[in-house]
This record gives C-alpha cells, sequence and structure tokens, in this order.
C-alpha cells in the first residue's frame, strides 16, 4: 500500500466506514481494502455526511488515516475586555505586548541536538546498508515525535492565548521572513536549522490561533511586521536597532524591553485594522480580517490504523 507515494486522497466515494466506526473499507482499485482503526477519538460523534475528505497517509511508524471533518465548532465564552499584540522572536517563542515572555519550549532545543546526531549517524553507514535504512528509520521517527511535540504545544498556547483576550495581533509571518532574509539575519549555516524549526512552530502556532479565534468567536488579526521593532510604541518615531540591541530607548523617555515594544507596535496596528473596539466583545464580532481562513470550519482528525 502506498507505494509510490506517501499519502492518497479522497473525497466522499471510494470509502466507506463500518456500521460500528472501527475500520475503513477502500474500495478504489488500489487494492487497500479493510483497514482496522485504532485511535482515541470516538467517530460514533460525527455523521458520516460530516467527514468531506479522507486521507491517507505514511508516517515512519505506520499508516494514518485523517477525516477531515465540516463541523463549524464554535464556543460562547465570555468577553474578557483584553487585547493583546504578539511578537514571535528566535530567543523566545512569543513576547506579548505587556511583556509577558513565552519561552521557547525545551524539546525544541534538544530535539534538534537529538536530529543533528541521528542525522549525522545516517551519513556514516554505507549507502544502501541495512545499517543505514535502520539509522533512517530512527531518524524518522525522532522527526516525528518532535513535530509531534511541537503540534501539541502550539495547540495549547494558542488555545490559551485566544481565550485570554478578544482581540490577538501577530505579524504576517510570510512579510516578515522576507524582511529577516534581506537582513541577512539568518546567513550563518546553523541558524539555518533553528529558524527552520522555528518557522514551522510559528505558522502553526498562527493557524491554531486563528482556528481558536474562530471557535470562541475572537478577532486574530495579522499585522504588517515592517520596522515593528524600530518604532516607539509610545509617541511613533524611528529608533534605530541592530540586532543585538535588547532594549529600546526612546527620546519620549520610553524604555522597554526591544520584543515588548515591537509586541505593543503589533497590536497597536492590529487594532488599527479593526478600527474601533467596543467595551463588547459583540462589537468586534464581525471584524474578522480577510488573512484569516485556513481551519473554518474544519476539524482534522487522525486515527492510526493497523
Ligand atoms: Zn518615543
Amino acid at each position: 500500500m502506498l507505494k509510490d507515494s506517501r499519502s492518497v486522497e479522497y473525497k466522499t466515494t471510494g470509502w466507506k466506514l463500518a456500521d460500528d466506526r472501527k475500520s475503513i473499507t477502500f474500495s478504489d482499485k488500489k487494492g487497500i481494502g479493510r483497514l482496522k482503526l485504532k485511535g482515541t477519538r470516538d467517530l460514533h460523534f460525527y455523521q458520516i455526511n460530516q467527514i468531506k475528505r479522507v486521507r491517507l497517509v505514511k508516517r515512519s511508524d505506520g499508516v494514518y488515516v485523517q477525516l477531515c471533518i465540516d463541523v463549524n465548532r464554535s464556543e460562547d465564552i465570555e468577553p474578557t475586555g483584553n487585547t493583546v499584540g504578539l511578537d514571535v522572536g528566535l530567543k523566545e517563542y512569543y513576547t506579548d505586548s505587556d511583556g509577558l515572555m513565552v519561552e521557547n519550549p525545551k524539546f525544541l532545543r534538544i530535539g534538534e541536538k537529538v536530529l543533528k546526531r541521528s542525522q549525522r549517524r545516517v551519513s556514516k553507514k554505507v549507502k544502501g546498508s541495512n545499517n543505514r535504512s535502520k539509522a533512517r528509520q530512527i531518524l524518522g521517527k525522532r522527526h516525528l515525535k518532535i513535530s509531534r511535540q511541537r503540534k501539541d504545544h502550539a495547540v495549547k498556547l494558542a488555545r490559551c492565548v485566544v481565550q485570554s483576550n478578544d482581540l490577538i495581533a501577530y505579524e504576517d509571518l510570510r512579510i516578515k521572513n522576507m524582511v529577516l532574509a534581506k537582513r541577512g539575519a539568518f546567513s550563518a549555516q546553523n541558524h539555518c536549522l533553528a529558524k527552520s524549526i522555528n518557522d514551522a512552530s510559528w505558522y502553526q502556532f498562527h493557524v491554531w490561533v486563528e482556528y481558536f479565534g474562530k471557535v470562541f468567536k475572537r478577532v486574530t488579526v495579522a499585522v504588517n511586521p515592517q520596522y515593528t521593532s524600530q518604532e516607539c510604541s509610545s509617541c511613533g518615531v524611528i529608533v534605530k536597532k541592530t540586532l543585538s540591541t535588547r532594549t529600546h530607548v526612546c527620546s519620549c523617555g520610553c524604555v522597554l524591553d526591544r520584543d515588548e515594544n515591537a509586541a505593543r507596535i503589533i497590536l497597536s496596528r492590529g487594532l488599527g485594522t479593526v478600527g474601533h473596539i467596543g467595551t463588547s466583545a459583540l462589537d468586534v464580532g464581525n471584524a474578522w480580517g480577510d488573512e484569516t481562513s485556513t481551519l473554518f470550519g474544519e476539524s482534522l482528525i487522525e486515527q492510526v490504523m493497523s
């Protein structure tokens, strides 16, 4: 199964879920047939016609079936009266506009080392040998473990941020990456791995912030990241800094941690985008930015297959 590719996708035909929801049968000509489902999610919770897509994905520890479910999940929670801006960084996972710093999780730093070691082990083995393919399998599993931890972390953090704020502003990462590349901030080779891990992490985090924004009816805004680290959050003038300048010191008397200043700029840009923010969350309930779209009305669940 899945000889040529790592995944196969079906829409609403070509598969049938058993009545007990414990197995799935594929009726196309790929010869996959009936597969038992293992997993923690109770599929009885969903109607068959809510399943919009079925995808088989091969991972290094087995084959997974992903069910894409149309749920339009939404929950009513009380408005908090809080708004927040988030500045993602290399050193911290993010710094918010109240000066709170969330550290990069330890597993990302440790994971990076472990991955490097496993990678070296693969390249030491003779090409085409059994030992090499074994080492490669181990590398694959480690990758998988870290990516799961990363997702878990992103989901928890995103839910928490969204539940505690009525509006969440963050930088548009596509523009941010262009800006950083221009500055040559990541030219050194050893920064590349750290950066790619961080990028994946941030991107995922943002996707989940948008997702929970829809679920809890909060406003999420992606803002232009240009000059967020240079502009003074108090008076608006540009205060030039190099990458190593960690503190923002402005002639207006404003002295702030560099990232906290940036997070405040991000928040004010976010507030500027949606216009007036009233005291009630209802005022901002319809002010969705155009940027948010990714996971609306869809929930991806995954079951392991045997
Ligand atoms: Zn100032």
